[in-house]
């Protein structure tokens, strides 16, 4: 039996990964130097883990409510209602961004609308938005890796419905000033769009808080933050989504057929997330994030990375792309992802310092002495 002939058109039309060739070189590594992983390396706070157990053990084990448990929307909510006091949203607890993402692109598109989406994007941006009929146009945003407003203006056609935002960002590690965020909401509320915000790394902010559209067009803002990366949780899939009550409601309608709900323990568990303080965390990372920087600097250009764990670092002079670079680093027990698996250009390249001190000076010095 031919199997492949069950494989629908939608998938065929998503291509493989950029970056699978670099991880089948990868594999043949021996202890690598891994800057590819886009996750944190510290623990879930064990005040968290214990109430995740706690949760399980008092048998919050079925299923929960599709929007979410009424504890992790009021907690979720007063988090909301501290920051932007204007707003009042509705609120979905999704299974990872990634599931909130997905409903927010199936709620929101017919087929042939557009997405406007920052190049280089969050590598599940372009599928998602294919998946739900939608069309995806990359804005280019290099050198400073911020969407420029003319740039925006000149993407933006009759068929344009959302603008996805992603700051601070994966790949680049850079975060919008206030001003850049107001730009943006300008043009949206010009062409009367949805900003769609991904905020996943909204608390790894290391020059000040990082601003959000829901402050300047709370109206119009789909925002999206997720618990994995802000409390070392990635594999636990719990996100949210909160905005205005006509998508919310559709976003849950739809969750109610695919996801069902998030994981109804660590529902539980997320309530006592947002009350830890995490700064200590942050501390650490802005110094990573210091450490790194120092030594990168002797020899790479790169947007300043203010938030996240990620280095958008230009592949140096002497290599044809940044995918000859990265082949160079593979070789040298380096690994890193080249700017070609979250853009049409290969030109930079991702490193994560999500890694131990040691580990990221030794990385970063190789790194340094293929650029020499
Ligand atoms: N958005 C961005 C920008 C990300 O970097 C990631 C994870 N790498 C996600 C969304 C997906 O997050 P989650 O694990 O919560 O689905």
């Amino acid at each position: 039996m031919d199997a492949k002939r069950f494989v629908s058109d939608r998938l065929a039309a998503i291509s493989k990964s950029g970056i699978r060739r670099i991880f089948d070189l990868a594999a043949t590594m021996k202890n690598p130097i891994d800057f590819s992983i886009g996750q944190p390396d510290f623990p879930v706070p064990d005040n968290v883990k214990r109430a995740a157990a706690d949760a399980i053990n008092a048998d919050f084990n079925g299923y929960s409510v599709t929007h979410g448990t009424a504890d992790l929307r009021d907690a979720i909510k007063r988090v909301l209602a501290a920051e932007f006091p204007d707003w009042d949203p509705a609120v979905v607890v999704t299974c990872g961004v990634s599931g909130g993402l997905t409903l927010a692109n199936l709620v929101c598109l017919n087929p042939g609308d557009e997405v406007i989406m920052p190049e280089p994007y969050f590598v599940s941006y372009p599928h998602l938005t294919g998946l739900a009929g939608g069309k995806s146009v990359p804005v280019d945003t290099a050198p400073d890796f911020v969407y420029s407003t003319e740039r925006l203006e000149a993407a933006i056609t009759s068929n344009t419905k959302l603008i996805q935002m992603n700051s601070p960002s994966n790949p680049t590690g850079v975060v919008y000033s206030a001003e850049q965020i107001q730009a943006v909401c300008e043009v949206a509320r010009r062409h009367d769009l949805l900003i769609v915000s991904d905020e996943i790394y909204q608390i790894l902010s290391f020059d000040g808080p990082a601003a959000s559209p829901a402050s300047y067009a709370p109206e119009r803002t789909l925002l999206l933050r997720g618990f994995g990366k802000s409390y070392g949780m990635t594999g636990w899939r719990m996100a949210y989504a909160a905005g205005p009550a006509e998508i919310i409601g559709e976003m849950a309608k739809l969750q109610q057929y695919t996801f069902v709900c998030a994981p109804h323990p660590f529902q539980k568990a997320c309530v006592e997330a947002l009350g830890t303080d995490m700064s200590a965390v942050v501390a650490t990372y802005r110094k990573k994030r210091d450490l790194a920087a120092k030594i990168l600097g002797e020899k790479f250009e790169f947007p300043w990375p203010a938030g996240g764990f990620y280095f958008y670092c230009k592949a140096p002079d002497g290599y044809p792309n940044a995918t000859a670079f990265v082949e160079a680093a593979i070789k040298k027990n380096v690994l890193t992802v080249p700017g070609s698996a979250f853009s049409r250009h290969d030109t930079h390249f991702r490193i994560s310092y999500a890694v131990p001190d040691d580990k990221l000076i030794e990385g970063c010095k190789i790194l340094c002495s293929l650029a020499a």
